[in-house]
């Protein structure tokens, strides 16, 4: 089975129920799910002028080849009733593939690792929660590694508010 770390946004409607109404999908197509990070509130990213969006990372284990993977993800933003939008405009739910084993693929369909991954706290912030010393296929750095690049991420807090980051723990 491949490793695949799935990265989750939602800016739409009940953000946090939606992570883990996919989570249920994912089980529900035959993903083993190991984990789900700790999940943020953040700024959005591109189009600035939306709701603040909750992001996390899911941690599964699959069969699926990575464009089934690519196709069950859309099935599920569509059951969770994501419409075609603009490109990074508010959606209930965004899947999107991260990491696949240590897989270098870029298609006009599909690229993992996913292109922003390693310029966006968004991202890096949960997945260094759950996977800080993991390798990116192609820089060879570790996620922890990108993520102190970034310097000082106060666009990316703890969800709800209140509650201790999981870095901060330490
Ligand atoms: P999004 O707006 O995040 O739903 O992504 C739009 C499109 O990006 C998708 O329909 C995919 O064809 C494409 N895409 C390319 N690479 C990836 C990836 N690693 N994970 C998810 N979508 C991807």
């Amino acid at each position: 089975m491949a490793q695949v770390l799935i990265g989750l946004g939602a800016n739409l409607g009940d953000r946090a129920a939606n992570f883990y109404a996919a989570t249920r999908e994912l089980l529900a197509r035959g993903c083993q799910v190991i984990a789900l990070s700790p999940i943020y509130e953040t700024e959005p990213w591109g189009v600035t002028d939306q709701p603040r969006f909750l992001n996390a990372v899911c941690h599964v284990r699959t069969d699926l080849a990575p464009t089934a993977l690519l196709d069950t993800l859309k099935e599920i933003e569509r059951s969770l009733g994501r419409q075609e939008t603009m490109r990074d405009g508010p959606r209930p739910i965004d899947l999107d593939i991260l990491l696949y084993d240590d897989l270098i693929l870029d298609t006009p369909r599909l690229t993992i690792p996913h292109r922003g991954m390693v310029d966006r706290s968004t991202v890096l912030v949960p997945l260094a929660d759950l996977v800080p010393n993991l390798c990116h296929p192609i820089t060879g750095r570790t996620v922890e590694e990108h993520l102190a690049d970034l310097g000082p991420t106060p666009d990316v807090a703890p969800y709800p508010p209140g509650l201790p980051a999981k870095r901060d723990e330490k």
